[in-house]
């Protein structure tokens, strides 16, 4: 006897990289975080935020992020919802459209809580492998006809994008929903939002996580029709962004400039980390996002991740298929990059 759904019990947690406690002297290359401080002006409202704003609940649509949100991509607020990060979203859109007997579709491997997001919901999981050059296994998709299917551009952890014309085909030819996530967009050359406003079923996932150094406020919103927005706000908790975090959101979002200098940064630092991992024999896929996929020559990966992490290195080792031989490294400042990379070169050596 058990307390919990059978589902539930036998459902594998999701399991987030790690997150040592502040203070900690680590390199942390793991969880994909951006290196460079948030916008002063975003930080400047959350020194002179007002404490009687705490005591009231929040707006219950993120008034102010909503807004933002919708004068930067040229849509009315009501093509907008926010969440308590991306995280948040997708948990609406597994709990409006996902069920037993409906499908999950998803090309792996991929952001594994979207797995883990299926089972909670009891759906069939259906999932197509990308090929060794991470091109979307469209066809399979399509043929899955899931309820929802979920597509990562860039993915994680391959760092690859997704072609346009593909998911606009994907989006046509599917019965369901097509949800593009779009996490670590800022780091790419092309995006897809022209999709949710232009075709019925495309939702488009942001978050402040990565772009704009916001992991820890926990801020995403969504982008899509307005009918699909309203029945995903059925199900969203009541208050589900707090009033500090709307206003500070609100806030790095009117601040493109910042976002994107330092996305600029990031993407000089990639080429110049690929580069040199490259030349200490690792393979490494191409990268639109702010992290490096790279193979060791000899796939021992699960070795080289343990003895950086004994030296106050930490990256991203998943204990997986297809995984188990690969590192996934989040690009950090050039000198922390750099410390990986002569670490490496030491490991190699002795
Ligand atoms: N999508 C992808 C592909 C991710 O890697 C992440 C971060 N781990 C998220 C969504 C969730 O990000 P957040 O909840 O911080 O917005």
């Amino acid at each position: 006897m058990s307390y919990f759904r059978d589902n539930i019990k036998a459902l594998e947690a999701y399991v987030p990289g790690e997150q040592p406690s502040p203070g900690t002297k680590v390199v942390k290359l793991n969880t994909n975080e951006n290196p460079y401080p948030p916008s002063p002006a975003a930080m400047a409202v959350l020194r002179d935020f007002d404490a009687d704003l705490l005591r009231r609940y929040p707006h219950p649509y993120a008034r102010k992020v909503r807004e933002a949100a919708a004068r930067l991509y040229g849509v009315e607020p009501a093509y907008v919802l926010v969440g308590n990060g991306s995280d948040d979203l997708l948990t609406m859109v597994m709990r409006s459209a996902a069920e037993p007997g409906r499908k999950v579709a998803y090309p792996t491997p991929t952001y594994v809580l979207y797995r883990t997001l299926a089972q909670i919901q009891d759906a069939e999981v259906v999932e197509a492998p990308f090929d060794d050059d991470y091109s979307l296994p469209v066809d399979e998709l399509i043929e899955a006809g899931a309820a929802v299917t979920l597509v990562a551009s860039p993915n994680s952890p391959s760092g690859t994008l997704a072609a346009r014309d593909d998911l606009e085909r994907l989006a046509g030819r599917l019965p369901g929903l097509l949800l593009v996530d779009e996490a670590y967009v800022d780091f790419a050359d092309r995006d897809a939002m022209e999709l949710a406003r232009t075709m019925p079923n495309v939702i488009v996932l942001r978050t402040l996580s990565k772009g704009y150094s916001l992991a820890g406020l926990r801020l995403g919103f969504a982008v899509a029709n307005p009918g699909l927005i309203e029945g995903l706000a059925k199900v969203k908790d009541s208050y589900n962004v707090s009033a500090s975090a709307c206003a500070v959101g609100a806030a790095a979002i009117d601040d493109q400039d910042w976002k994107n200098a330092n996305a600029e940064k990031v993407k000089a630092s990639r080429a110049r980390l690929a580069a040199d991992l490259k030349e200490a024999g690792f393979k490494v896929w191409p990268s639109q996002s702010n992290f490096l996929l790279a193979r060791p020559v000899d796939g021992g990966a699960a070795a080289i991740y343990e003895a950086l992490k004994a030296r106050g290195i930490l990256v991203r080792y998943f204990n997986q298929p297809r995984l188990d031989d690969k590192l996934r490294i989040t690009v950090g400042t050039d000198d922390d990059n750099a410390g990986l990379v002569a670490a490496i070169k030491e490991l190699s050596d002795s």
